[in-house]
């Protein structure tokens, strides 16, 4: 048996991006003492690369906003698919949760009046995305740092320990959830500077890890995207919600090769940035869907005249949801149209003053110059799709956050489904992680402080799970060869050489417009990747060795990536982030139905599932009626477009 450091707290928070900040705050504040986990540097979470902006209704820059209007915009966004309750939620206190920010020291840009500026994004009828420059993330992430900060200096002076109560493990990972029956019991870890394992105990744990998306091989998304809290939620029992829908944003840099992917941020349309095609056409004009007809320009006067006068004109098409804006520029592209490196062009040097470019998009400015040596003050950006966010995620409670059928388990942030429906807006993922972050935090909290008392035997770590976890963990040291039960004889396999096949895959076959035989041969790939990954070898130590990190995320990407074609396969329709070329249309009978995905393997031990067969069970299930006084929001001839006839006649 290994002897294996632990550490007792009430909540661990697996993740210090927005979300596992906001909920440790909160905890914390509950009175649980919380340690928080995170694979990077503390403050340098994905969250920070967040550019343009957190969503809320405050009505600053035009008082027709509310949380009813966002509420609708939201819902039309994700294509009626969302977890209706959870969207309510977010456009409730999305703005509670930014005036708090701003009480605890962030600096929002102003209005010429003094109050928080607010900017238009896609499918948000309202400016409405307060910001901080192109830098909004890293903003949100210094403020939530400062308030953990503060809160160890109030636990110092009192206990005369600053982690008493709130502890950050920076640059470590959580490799297994713990269970004592079926109830959360604490987390496995490794430093990732040493290798040395450790435990932390705990009845309450925080799923708040981010995305997938580096199971595709051209992405926004950063190192630590490797779906890690969507497999740890799997393996520990916990149903993933709708993982079809993955958020192609259709402005990521195309060129040089080095940095494609990288984002482009939706600022720039927001703030008066064109799509062009190679034959200088703004061609977003011919891509507006029927359900959106009534909402858009119609023409590139009335588009330009909404920048100054919103109130009697419609919206630029350009700011249609990122789905529709992606498809239209692959079809662009496709059909011969692109820029010469295989893009589009996106153009605000011909729309605004370089002096007014420079201050309202720095980043933008400065990657493009410095990455690119394109001057965008001057000249047009070359621009197409890129994996962005995935709306697919942890099955959760609504009000609580609570991951479904698991006790103890709680998840926010990207990591969580059912907030964004089929298609997230822009912005929209800030506000969720706030408002569901705070929500996780709080009811890990209380869940945690019921079981203490009488009644109260907080689960135990078993001995018997940590040796498993730990042999899982150290297995790619030990990989000479055939593994037991697995008729191949093959030399060790290299972790790099397996993830490179793994995102080219699912970038070619499960990417932004998917066929049906495509997703069959994927999930071929997907089975033949899974038994070579067995074999996955590292040399060396367990010590600074990358590798052995990716060797281990590799599990995690490989169930998510067989989740996300399972579900795309099942799904005959084409609906947000899920585009059918064989099934081109939205079904109205399809949004009565979640598609849930399962471990195979009830016990979580991935030893007994067969990798060949795959190792995940999809589950359709209906989806809960809206409520009438929400459905009430929206005009009849809309809802006709989305609901299905039942539900019509409910
Ligand atoms: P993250 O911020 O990614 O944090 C995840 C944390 O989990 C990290 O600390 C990581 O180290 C940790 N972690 C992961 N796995 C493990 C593990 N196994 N063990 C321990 N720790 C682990 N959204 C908006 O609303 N507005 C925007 O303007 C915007 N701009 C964006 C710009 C870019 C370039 C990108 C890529 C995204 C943008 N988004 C934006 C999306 C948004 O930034 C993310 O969805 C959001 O930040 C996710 O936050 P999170 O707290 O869920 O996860």
């Amino acid at each position: 048996m290994s002897v294996v450091d632990r550490q007792e707290w009430d909540v661990v928070v697996v993740g210090a991006g927005g979300a596992g900040l906001r909920a440790a705050i909160e905890a914390r504040e509950r009175g649980a003492r919380t340690a928080v986990i995170c694979k990077s540097l503390f403050g340098k979470a994905h969250t920070v690369m967040a550019e343009g902006g957190i969503a809320a209704a405050m009505g600053n820059v035009n008082s027709g906003d509310n949380w009813q209007v966002h509420f609708r915009d939201t819902l039309r966004g994700g294509k009626f698919l969302n977890q209706w309750r959870m969207a309510e939620l977010h456009a409730q206190e999305a703005p509670d949760r930014v005036w708090e920010l701003e009480t605890w020291g962030a600096l929002f840009d102003r209005t010429s009046d003094g109050r928080i500026s607010q900017r238009n994004f896609g499918g948000h009828e309202y400016p409405r995305l307060a910001h901080v420059g192109d830098r909004t993330g890293l903003e949100l992430i210094r403020t939530l740092q400062q308030k953990i900060v503060s809160l160890q200096q109030e636990d110092f002076k009192e206990t005369g320990d600053y982690e008493s109560r709130l502890k950050v493990y920076q640059e470590c990972t959580v490799t297994r959830i713990m269970k004592e029956g079926s109830r959360v019991s604490g987390a496995f870890c490794y430093e990732r500077e040493s290798g040395r394992f450790f435990v932390l105990e705990a009845p309450s744990v925080v799923v708040s890890t981010g995305g997938i998306g580096k199971s595709f091989k051209v992405t926004s998304n950063s190192w630590e995207y490797t779906g890690d809290g969507h497999a740890l939620a799997l393996l520990a029992g916990a149903p993933l919600l709708n993982m079809e829908f993955v958020q192609f944003h259709p402005t990521g840099m195309v060129w040089p090769p080095s940095v494609k992917g990288i984002l482009v941020t939706e600022s720039v349309r927001g703030d008066g940035g064109v799509l062009r095609n190679s034959e200088g056409e703004r061609f977003m004009f011919d891509y507006i869907p029927d359900v959106f007809k009534e909402k858009y320009a119609q023409s590139e006067e009335e588009g330009d005249r909404w920048y100054e006068d919103p109130d009697h004109n419609r919206r630029p098409p350009e700011l249609l949801p990122r789905d529709e804006v992606a498809r239209a520029i692959n079809s662009e592209v496709k059909a011969g149209r692109g820029s010469p490196h295989g893009g589009v062009f996106l153009d605000v040097s011909t729309r605004m003053p370089a002096d007014v470019i420079r201050r309202r998009l720095p980043s933008m400015y400065h990657q493009f110059k410095e990455l690119a040596d394109v001057d965008i003050t001057a000249e047009a950006m070359e621009v197409g799709p890129t994996c962005h966010y995935v709306m697919g995620g942890i099955a959760v409670e609504s009000d609580t956050a609570a991951a479904r059928g698991v006790p103890g388990l709680f998840a926010a942030g990207e990591v969580a489904g059912g907030m964004h429906g089929s298609n997230r807006l822009g912005g929209n993922s800030l506000s969720d992680l706030l408002v569901f972050g705070r929500r996780a935090g709080l009811h890990a909290a209380r869940y945690a402080a019921g079981l203490t008392g009488l009644t109260g035997e907080r689960p135990l770590v078993d001995d018997v799970q940590v040796d498993t976890a730990a042999a899982e963990a150290l297995r790619p040291f030990s990989a000479e060869g055939p593994v037991a039960g697995v008729e191949d004889s093959r030399p060790p396999e290299n972790p790099y050489t397996l993830h490179q096949e793994l995102q080219q895959a699912m970038n070619d076959l499960v990417g932004i417009i998917r066929r049906e035989a495509e997703m069959e041969t994927a999930l071929e790939k997907l089975a033949d990747l899974r038994v070579r990954a067995r074999r996955a070898g590292v040399e060396g130590h367990r010590q600074f060795n990358p590798g052995w990190h990716l060797a281990l995320d590799l599990r995690n990407m490989l169930l998510v990536s067989e989740c996300v074609a399972r579900a795309a396969l099942e799904r005959t329709e084409s609906r947000g982030g899920h585009t059918r070329e064989d099934h081109p249309a939205m079904d109205r009978a399809w949004r009565r139905i979640n598609l849930l995905c399962q471990l195979t393997d009830p016990t979580g031990g991935l030893a007994a599932t067969d990798p060949v067969h795959g190792q995940i069970d999809l589950v359709r299930e209906t989806t809960e009626p809206i409520r009438p006084d929400l459905l009430a929001l929206f005009e009849k001839e809309e809802l006709v477009k989305y609901l299905a006839e039942e539900e019509l006649y409910e």
